[in-house]
Parts: C-alpha cells; structure tokens; sequence
C-alpha cells in the first residue's frame, strides 16, 4: 500500500490544464482499490482525469481483490486495507474479481456488510443519441438494499437433493434504505418513489418490506408512492421506462432490475454505484472485472468516473465534479467513444481507455451543449436513529409450535405421519406434512413428485411451548430413526401469526 496524492500521477503533459487550484493537505482522505481484470486500467484513466479536473483527495491505495486472496486474505482484503478503510470511510472501488468456490462473501458483500452500506444507488441515464437506446428519455435511479435478503449468502445442503438459501429480511433495514429512497427523491426534487416486491408470494419477507414502505412514505406527502408486484412492475419497466422514478427495492430484485436498467439506458459501462452507510461510502462502477478484455486498452472507464463524480459531491466538491461531467459530456457529443458504445454519430471515432480520459481532460472547461448534466446529491442519514419498531411496544412473542424438517426416503406421507404421530406428546400435535411448500397430508394428490425433504408441522395443544419441550419432540423423533436436519419455531407476535402455512393447506 502507498500513501500519497493524486497529483503525483500525471500522465497528461500536453493537456494544457484548467485552473485547478493546488493540492491541499487537508484534502479529503480516500482509499481507492485498484481491482482486477481492466480495474486498473480504468482507475488510471479516472484518477488522470479527476486530478486535472481539479479533485482535492488524499489517496491511500488499498490491496483488494485476487492478490489478496491469493496471500489468503479473508474476502479478498489485506487487514491493512481494512484498517485504512475503517479509518478513511470513503472508498473509490474499481472492479475486483470473484473468490474460490465454497468462500463465502466476496470483497464487495463483506465491505457493504462491515462498513454497513445498507443501500445501492444507481442512476441509470439515456445519453442518446450519443449513446445508443431504444428509452432516450430514461432517467431512473435504481435504489438497492444491500445487506439482506437471499444474498446474505446462508446457504446449506439439507438432504441428497435438497439445498436452501435462506432468505433475512429485517424491519430495521427496510427502513434504514427506504428512507435513504425517499430522502434521495426529497433532495434531488424527483417526483416519485416506487416500491417492487412480490408480497402476494412472500407475505412476510416482501410483505414486511411493503408495508415499511407505506409507513415511511407517509412522512414525505409531496412525493408520490406506489407499489407494484415486481413481476408485473419490471415488464411495465422495460416497456416503459419513463413512468418512473425512483425505484425502491429488496437487495436481489435490485441486483436484477439495476442491471436490466443500466443496459436499457445505453451500456452497462456507463452505470455508477454509490454504496451509502451512516458512517461511509464506497463508489465503483456497475460493471465486473470483464478480464475478456483486460488488458487491451478497450474498457470504458465512464462508470467508474460517474461514480467518483458522485464521490465528489458526496465530499463536498460539486464544482469539481460538474467540471468533470461537463467535459465528459462534450466528449460523447464530439463522437469520441470507446468500442463498447454505439453511437448515432456522423463523425463517432472509437478510441482506447488512455485516449478516452486524455479526450475527456482535453475539454475541461467546455460545457455540454445538448445532453443535460445530472449531479446527484446524496442523503447524508444521521447515525441509527430510533426506528419505528423500536419506538413502538413490542408485540409479545408466543412460541406456539414447531416445523421439524427430516430427511426421508418414502413416498407415502400418510406412513410418515403415523409414526409421527405415534410418537407426538400430549402438549402438542401433529397437523400438516408439506414437501417444497405444498401441505400432502392430512390432505394431498397421488399425482405429487415427492422430493426426500419433508416438513412436519407439529401445533401446541393449550397454550404456549418452550425451548424444552422443541428438545424433548426431537429426541424422541431421533430415537425412532428419523433424520431431521433443521427446526423452525413457529411464534405469534401478539394478535398476529409470525409463520405462513404451506400453500397447499
Ligand atoms: P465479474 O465476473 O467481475 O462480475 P464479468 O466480466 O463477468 O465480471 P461484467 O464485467 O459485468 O461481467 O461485464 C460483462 C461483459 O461486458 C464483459 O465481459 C465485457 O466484455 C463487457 N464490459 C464490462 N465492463 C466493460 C467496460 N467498462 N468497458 C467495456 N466493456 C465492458
């Protein structure tokens, strides 16, 4: 890792530069991770381009990625990057690439989680005709959860042909990135807010992200809000893209529309991501490593410098960040693009990544003169405030059974249940057997394809259970030789029910 400032890296000699005032040690300190595959062809170009645009930053560069995990650094990052980061809290992040099977989180998941980066902002713009797009007017930020839900990556192999993905999605942190959607739109005077989930499917995850949103929606009245079923809502999306906003979203249908979104507008070269926390922030580009092309100076380096002009506002130097913007606009109008573009353009000429920041340099100073620059202002959440929930009386919790799953050969769920049965003690009985969701006893269909992982539902005859009793049902399905893998407590939270019954029953 060295330490050092921008300035010391200046390619660009015969740019004859704007008046950018000199380097200042109280400049704002960064980390920047060079990454992997084109990572560090495109950092170079974007540094170049952010020092002569006149960027105040203190860099420290920080080993992330496959060297990392090569020296067996955990994530893929050097503990001293991490205490650098924990230090600085501001990360400009190029591309780092994937980890070995079996190694769970990757630098990015592990950063986000850590630093607590709970939400992914991604503005997707049309540049046409300079850039190539059926939706010319789209002009869609795209704000992701991104701590929770499936990628929380809880996986585990439960029987011969079964596995699961287990599915986190929290009150808190709906609300923590809900608020941060609405609080973007708030700042950055957008008209409306619009919530994805398939609630009518997943009653309580998506359910719970749902009904937040209609909570929290409440304290912006000027804004408008919707929800729409996710399915339904991005086959609206691609036909029309201009009917909406702000597009608030669960962390895996984000990952998904985001892409769709970035591609829709022209390139996913040119797409930024602004990862924000109450503490920090980390920017990088929506793209991956693309090591097809590492190497051979052809990347675009425009997402990674859309994001570190997000980075500039978010530190408090717009002017700088405008600059830039404008120069980088001026160069898609003058035709100048790298090969991953395709221009509506009478005198387009493709250059390579060097080339593409030398041409983007060349015309600070100038304005753009059709396409309109976009700066986006960031919500800067104070620290974890009392949230809803927590401000709330907590609904008692009552454990009122138990979903004991096992692992059995049979096709007959009528045999499985007598011996379930047989063996239920008084305080509590068994009332469903269900396999992938679908309830087949007491009532099912000869016509089912059964796989090896069952699911047994057993309800407390009076009252409540506790701990104990879930102990003693299990030791005694154990000592007749069923294999259970894992158990679900089933609780009622006051008046409401804290489980969904299968959808067959
Ligand atoms: P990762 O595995 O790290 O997520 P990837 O290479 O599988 O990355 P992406 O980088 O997201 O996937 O991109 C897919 C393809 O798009 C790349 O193989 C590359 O050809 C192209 N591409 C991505 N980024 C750029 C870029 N900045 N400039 C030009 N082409 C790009």
């Amino acid at each position: 890792m060295q330490s050092n400032q921008v300035a010391v890296h200046v390619p660009f000699d015969e740019i004859e530069r704007l008046q950018a005032p000199a380097h200042d040690a109280a400049a704002p300190e960064i980390c920047v991770a060079r990454g992997d595959g084109i990572g560090p062809e495109i950092i170079d170009a974007v540094l170049d381009v952010l020092d002569c645009g006149g960027a105040q930053l203190n860099i420290d560069f920080v080993e992330m990625g496959s060297e990392a995990v090569r020296q067996g650094f955990h994530a893929g990052i050097s503990p001293l990057a991490w205490r650098v980061l924990k230090e600085r809290k501001v990360l400009l992040k190029a591309p780092t690439n994937g980890l070995p099977v079996h190694t769970s989180g990757s630098p990015n998941a592990t950063i986000r989680k850590s630093l607590g980066l709970f939400a992914s902002v991604r503005p997707c713009v049309a540049y046409y005709p300079y850039v190539a797009t059926r939706h010319p007017n789209m002009r869609v930020t795209v704000v992701r959860e991104n701590e929770e839900d499936l990628y929380a990556g809880i996986e585990h192999r439960h029987t011969r042909d079964m596995t699961q993905c287990l599915r986190l999605i929290s009150r808190s942190g709906s609300e923590r990135v809900i608020r941060h959607a609405f609080e973007f739109a708030r700042l950055n005077h957008r008209r409306q807010v619009t919530c994805l989930t398939k609630d009518t499917a997943m009653r309580l995850t998506d359910g719970l992200f749902r009904q937040v949103f209609e909570e929290v929606a409440r304290d912006y009245p000027h804004i408008e809000h919707r929800h729409l079923l996710v399915d339904t809502g991005m086959a609206r999306f691609v036909s029309d893209p201009d009917d909406f906003d702000v597009i608030v979203v669960p962390n895996v249908y984000g990952d998904i529309l985001a892409d769709v979104a970035a591609g829709m507008s022209g390139s996913l070269a040119l797409s930024a991501v602004a990862n924000m926390g109450y503490y920090g922030a980390m920017f990088e580009a929506a793209h991956g490593c693309a090591l097809d092309i590492a190497g051979r100076n052809v990347a675009n380096p425009s997402g990674l410098l859309m994001a570190s002009l997000m980075m500039l506002n978010y530190l408090g130097q717009p002017e700088a960040a405008q600059r830039i913007q404008h120069a980088w606009l001026r160069t898609l109008e003058d035709g100048v693009h790298t090969a991953d573009i395709t221009p509506e353009h009478p005198r387009a000429r493709c250059v390579g990544t060097r080339e593409f920041g030398r041409e983007i340099a060349a015309r600070l100073g100038s304005r753009a003169r059709f396409l309109r620059p976009g700066s986006v202002t960031l919500p800067r959440l104070a620290g974890p405030r009392p949230l809803r929930e927590a401000a709330a009386e907590p609904s008692p919790r009552h454990l009122v059974g138990v979903d004991v799953f096992l692992q059995w050969q049979g096709s007959r769920p009528d045999l499985l249940a007598r011996r379930l049965r047989a063996l239920s003690p008084s305080e509590m009985t068994l009332t469903m057997i269900s396999n992938r969701g679908l309830a087949v006893w007491p009532q099912g269909m000869h016509q089912t394809v059964y796989t090896d992982h069952w699911s047994c539902r057993f309800i407390a005859t009076g009252g409540q259970l506790s701990n104990a009793q879930v102990a003693a049902l299990l030791a005694l399905i154990a000592g007749v030789n069923l294999d259970f893998i894992k158990v679900e407590n089933l609780y009622d939270f006051g008046e409401e029910r804290g489980y969904t019954s299968g959808p067959g029953q």
